[in-house]
């Protein structure tokens, strides 16, 4: 007989420690429709992204945290506060991703794919992970779908990820999309720009917040992205990076939205919109979109998130250990931010299938055969609904009705007995004796 150590007190240390049996804070069970609403969102993605001429990659969800701190810049919010990171039992200090292109970046050096004809042209998905403060539309693992041209410096391709996410938002339910863009330039401006900045906010250093008074030391851009009510007006007011762009940089950017404009894509220019990350230069932009929320108190508020941005980075192949300068342009689309949005509501996966028939068995010698006829549908792609754990002809008949299948199959015993089945018209009610093996080419030819 087994010991009872809760009785006689000798309990493990392992019992004695109360265990944790629920999931880590802000991260997520995802089931039932919300998982096909996701999966059809990332099948719409693909699609579009594939039609443009992007192949799939896959890369590790852990990269070295050297990646990271160096890539996406150790200031950032994402590598110095949100990044989760571990030592391998071997020693390796490695994170989960934050994000997808400073690993695409790493893929594209470590793979030598400059060797490969020019531009690359990438699209990944799946989880990221940030120890952000959870609440609804930020979580700690969420997920995008991100794209990458590789090895190009031409204005068309700026162009191209930001309509190829146009259009992957369309495809998913979201319209009226208005591109927030700006440019900060290449480093030659981008210098100048910082300098100006940090001129103006040096003289108001004591009336900013305390977050942007360190962030004036260690990294400035990110001024522009404090949310605090009492900078607002200084970041209104403040330098922008427009009037400091230099000759090339100012054509590059009338390039990318010519090239908009020539597609149709609406655009708003956004002179604080810089990005939170160091590998930036040139284009910048984002996706905004409002939805309603319902508060505990029945309140409904207005929230507009980001629900989508990216940028040119020019200058990261170079940080990240390549020889040679790999000017890039990339975009990441929130997937759990954009099925907040109003119209994708009815986002659905193409696993998803409307059930043509539902399948009733009664009595032993017809369950005892169900299986077989599950499967003989099943292989000829009959979209099917069943209970075989029910018994009840009245409670599988309610099921098929809420359902709504259009049509039953009813399977007793004795059509186990004479190898028939019969076929009902949920809608008239009328209904038909088949065999067995003709009932698949039968409800096939049912509309
Ligand atoms: P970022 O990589 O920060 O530019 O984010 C790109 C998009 O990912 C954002 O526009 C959001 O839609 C989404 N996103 C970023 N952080 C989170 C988060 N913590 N939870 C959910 N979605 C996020």
């Amino acid at each position: 007989m087994a010991k009872n150590n809760f009785k006689n007190g000798s309990k493990s240390s392992n019992q004695n420690q109360q265990a944790n049996l629920q999931k880590v804070k802000g991260f997520r069970d995802i089931w039932g429709q919300d998982y096909f609403r996701q999966k059809g969102a990332i099948e719409k993605c693909e699609d579009v992204a594939l039609y443009y001429g992007f192949s799939p990659l896959e890369i590790p969800m852990v990269e070295a945290t050297d990646i990271f701190e160096r890539g996406v810049g150790e200031e950032t919010d994402i590598v110095s506060k949100e990044l989760f990171s571990m030592t391998t039992k071997g020693g390796d200090k490695i994170s989960l991703r934050p994000e997808f292109t400073a690993g695409v970046m790493r893929a594209y050096i470590e793979n030598g794919w400059a060797s490969v004809p020019q531009p690359v042209m990438v699209y990944n998905y799946g989880p990221l992970f940030r120890h952000d403060k959870p609440q609804k539309g930020r979580y700690r693992e969420f997920k995008q779908f991100n794209l990458e041209m590789l090895g190009t410096d031409k204005a068309i391709a700026d162009a191209m990820v930001i309509k190829t996410s146009v259009s992957m938002l369309e495809e998913i339910g979201i319209q009226d999309v208005v591109v927030e863009i700006n440019s900060i330039g290449d480093k030659e401006s981008r210098k100048k720009f910082i300098k100006d900045l940090t001129t103006y906010y040096k003289k108001l250093n004591n009336k900013i917040c305390a977050n942007c008074r360190e962030r004036l030391k260690t990294s400035p851009l990110r001024l522009l992205d404090c949310k605090e009510e009492q900078c607002q007006q200084f970041k209104k007011d403040a330098p922008k990076p427009m009037n400091c762009l230099n000759p090339e940089s100012k054509k590059h950017f009338k390039e990318v939205l010519e090239y908009l404009e020539g597609t149709g894509v609406n655009y708003n220019i956004n002179h604080t919109l810089v990005r939170g990350l160091d590998y930036y230069t040139h284009t910048v932009f984002e996706f905004e979109k409002t939805f309603s929320e319902t508060k505990e108190n029945g309140e409904v508020v207005e929230k507009t998130l980001s629900i989508g941005g990216g940028g040119r980075y020019d200058y990261l192949g170079k940080v990240m250990g390549s020889k040679k300068d790999v000017p890039a342009v990339g975009v990441a689309i929130g997937i759990d931010r954009v099925l907040l949005m109003p119209g994708t509501e009815n986002v659905e996966s193409k696993l998803q299938k409307k059930p043509k028939v539902f399948f009733v068995q009664i009595g032993l010698e017809a369950k005892l055969h169900s299986l077989s006829i599950v499967e003989m549908l099943r292989k000829a792609r009959v979209p099917m609904a069943q209970s075989l754990s029910k018994d009840s002809l009245a409670v599988q008949l309610g099921m098929a009705e809420r359902l709504e299948v259009p049509y039953v199959l009813i399977f007793g015993q004795k059509e186990a007995m004479d190898n028939v089945v019969i076929v009902r018209n949920m809608s008239n009610h009328s209904q038909e004796t088949i065999d067995i093996d003709k009932v698949v080419d039968y409800i096939k030819k049912l509309k």
